[in-house]
């Protein structure tokens, strides 16, 4: 239920836009979803479409991007490419990582009439 919650959040969010904006409707919503965000993009599009039901936001279509995850290797002092947390550092099999990005959940850009 991690995910509904999300997408509500997402929905939140377009709703506000909606307010302040003054749209009626959106068309395409993109988001960012990074890899070592612990978020299916594929929960998130399934509840989406749930929690849009009757918003501004009914009918949008999804788009996700989805970032991969960036460490800074305090070992390498340089920042790399990681698939998940916690991978060791592919260049040196360290674990003195600081996750750097890759995991925010946010939306991107919204496309309204
Ligand atoms: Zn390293």
């Amino acid at each position: 239920m991690h995910e509904l919650s999300l997408a509500q959040g997402i929905i939140d969010v377009i709703r506000e836009q909606a307010a302040t904006q003054s749209f009626a409707r959106v068309r395409r919503v993109r988001l960012q979803i990074g890899a070592l965000s612990h978020v299916e993009p594929e929960s998130i599009a399934f509840c989406f479409d749930a929690a849009c039901r009757d918003t501004v936001a009914e009918g949008a279509r999804l788009e996700i991007e989805r970032p991969p995850g960036q460490a800074y290797c305090l070992a390498c002092a340089a920042t790399v490419t990681i698939a998940a947390r916690p991978d060791p550092c592919p260049r040196c099999g360290g674990h003195q990582l600081m996750v750097v990005g890759g995991d925010e959940l946010r939306v991107l850009e919204l496309e309204v009439d």
